[in-house]
């Protein structure tokens, strides 16, 4: 369905966004990867589905380096027709506590990241009059927790920058929207199912339970492969009158 087109998938290479560039390939999309950590495993991992994988490590803080990403792109693939900004952190603390170091970090990455990508990407969609922008929100773009104001905050802009970016492309094939996601078990979470555990004395099977009974009347984390599959779906003919939504995947959290 996506072959010949290429998708930039910021955070890729760990959770949600290897999730989403995986299910982007399997359907024939080239990629392009692009985050910390290991990158040949990731790298391995989309190239065996039979696509072409590049990898960028611009710093998601930076938009010098956003620019020189998408430039990097451009050159190596011709364009981005799908972009997905998902790279994000999490810091969780009271607001009287909240390191302001990490402030600037969770808006510089959860949220300004996702102007600046988009920004740069959307001249060659709008002339190839198709594209697909794919925010990585959160629940917490729709509701708030307690000690987690940065993410909340940067979260709910991401779902605003999203309103408005479909808004502003409404006649033309380029589309715009965001997946809410309620818990996934990856890295930035698992960090959360550490802190529990350390903190309560608890195993490991006892602190995500914990965590998913707090919040998600499923009791079950969603998978990066069910995000993975939502993002095949915007990016389908079905999605091309989707504008401006956000999506939640959530167990019923928001539902309560
Ligand atoms: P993760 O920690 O597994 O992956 C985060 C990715 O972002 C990694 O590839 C990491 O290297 C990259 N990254 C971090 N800082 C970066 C930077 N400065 N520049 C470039 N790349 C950077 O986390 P995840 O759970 O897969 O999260 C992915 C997205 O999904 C985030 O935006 C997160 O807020 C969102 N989300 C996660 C959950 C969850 O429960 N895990 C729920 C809702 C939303």
């Amino acid at each position: 369905m996506l072959k010949g087109k290429t998708a930039l998938v910021t955070g890729s290479t760990s959770g949600i966004g290897l999730g989403i560039a995986k299910a982007l390939a399997a359907q024939g999309a080239n990629i392009v990867l692009n985050g910390f950590g290991d990158v040949q495993g990731p790298t391995a991992e989309v190239a065996a589905l039979g696509v072409q994988v590049a990898y960028h490590g611009a710093d998601m803080s930076k938009p010098a380096e956003i620019e020189a990403m998408m430039q990097f792109a451009a050159e190596r693939f011709g364009r981005v027709d799908i972009l997905v900004n998902n790279a994000g952190i999490q810091h969780v603390a009271r607001i009287e506590n909240f390191p302001v170091e990490r402030w600037d970090a969770i808006i510089a990455i959860n949220l300004s990241s996702a102007f600046h990508a988009t920004r740069l990407a959307l001249p060659a969609m709008k002339a190839a009059n198709w594209g697909r922008i794919i925010n990585v929100a959160s629940v917490h773009g729709l509701v708030a927790s307690a000690e987690k104001s940065a993410y909340v905050t940067a979260k709910h802009g991401v779902v605003g920058l999203t309103k408005v970016t479909a808004l502003e492309n409404a006649t033309t094939g380029v589309t715009c929207n965001a997946i809410c996601p309620g818990w996934v078990l990856t890295p930035l979470v698992q960090k959360q199912v550490d802190a529990k555990a350390a903190a309560l004395g608890l195993s490991d099977a006892e602190a995500s339970s914990l965590l998913l009974g707090e919040k998600e009347p499923s009791q079950q984390f969603t998978t990066p492969e069910e995000l993975g599959a939502l993002a095949v779906f915007f990016c389908s003919a079905a999605g091309n009158n989707v504008r401006g939504v956000a999506w939640n995947m959530d167990g019923g959290w928001t539902a309560q």
